[in-house]
Order: structure tokens, then sequence, then C-alpha cells
């Protein structure tokens, strides 16, 4: 059979039959075109049709976002229900998950948590002072010890509490500029004072 040859209608080569595909529909019993032919015409075949699909199915993804959204925002608000039951559930059924969950949410969401405790004090303020004002007619002497260190770190720390005591009892006006001027200058009198002392032992 190998001594018996065809020339390809495509590349124009001549092959032995071997090198052809049976075709009953051909007259010759065997493809016009080679198999190498034939393999390269399918292999662009595919990669023009995979483009098409992805364009296809890119396109029906474009079109259909809307409603796709639609869908699954109806599809929540129907099971809400369901949804929040089935919550409950896996929460109660995993309480180390949902606490390791929980603390690693807090760390990655600082700005979160701190709006979040402003609003809660915001909204619970007047409890907030109340509780505390019982707090400190029941425990006098813890409340005078938590002053005493409060002074201290303040003193030390220059906080803007401490900062602002100061401005009030000198008769200056509070602002953000004038506690930060403070800040500066007590920062600016302690160094000196330190270096003097230094100089003096
Ligand atoms: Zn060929």
């Amino acid at each position: 059979m190998d001594n018996i040859t065809r020339i390809c209608r495509k590349c124009g080569q001549e092959k032995p039959l071997s090198e052809f595909v049976r075709d009953k529909t051909c007259a010759s019993g065997y493809r016009h075109t080679c198999k190498q032919c034939d393999r390269e015409w399918r292999r662009k075949w595919d990669a023009e049709n995979a483009e098409k699909r992805r364009e296809r199915k890119r396109k029906w993804y474009a079109e259909n976002a809307e409603k796709r959204r639609e869908r699954k925002r109806k599809w929540y608000a129907e099971n809400a229900e369901k949804r929040r039951e089935w919550n409950r559930k896996w929460y109660a059924e995993n309480p180390e998950k949902c606490r390791e969950w929980n603390r690693k949410w807090l760390i990655a969401h600082p700005e979160k948590v701190r709006e979040y405790k402003r609003k809660y004090y915001l909204a619970n303020a007047e409890k907030f002072t109340e509780r505390c004002r019982k707090w400190r007619i029941a425990n006098p002497e813890k409340c005078r010890e938590r002053n005493r260190k409060r002074g201290i770190n303040d003193c030390k720390s220059l906080t803007d509490r401490y900062l602002r005591d100061k401005l009030r009892r000198n008769n200056l006006p509070i602002t953000p500029e004038t506690i930060d001027y403070k800040r500066i200058q007590l920062k600016l009198y302690r160094e000196i004072k330190k270096q003097t002392d230094y100089e003096r032992n």
C-alpha cells in the first residue's frame, strides 16, 4: 500500500495512502487532505472556536450581570431567615472557629472596630456616665488610686487631658493647636531640665 501515493489538496505534497484518513464519501475512499493537514486544520478550528466560546460567554455574563445580581439578591432575601438559622446553628457548633475568625477580623479591621466602639459609646453615653458615677461612689478608694495612677501617666506621657488641664489652669484657650504647642513646650522644658540636672551632678 505504501507504494501507492496521493497528492494532498491542501499542502500539495505527494504522500503514501497511509498518510490519508479513510473516507467513504470520497470517490477514492480516502480524504483529499493528508493527516497532517487535517491535524493542523483541527487545531486551528479548536483555537478559533475556543476564542469564540470565551467571547460568547463573556458577553452573556456582561448582559446578564444585572439579572444575576437581582436573582442572587432575591434568593438571599427569600432565604434570610433560613440562612440566619443555619448560621446560628453553625456558630453554636463551632465556637472555637468563630472566636478565631472574630479575633482575626478585629485585628484586620481596626478602623471599623474604632468606629463601632465610638458609635456604641455615643448610643449608650448616658448609661456609661451613670455606671461610672455609681462605680465612683461605690469604690472611693479604687477611684482615688486610679486617678493617681492616671495622673502620673498623663504627666509622663503628656496626654491631651493633662495638657488641657494645664491650659485651663493658666486661663489659655484650649484648641488642638494650643495643646500641641503646650506639648512641645513641656517636652523642651523637660529636656533642658534633664540636661541641667545632669550637668549639676
Ligand atoms: Zn497535506
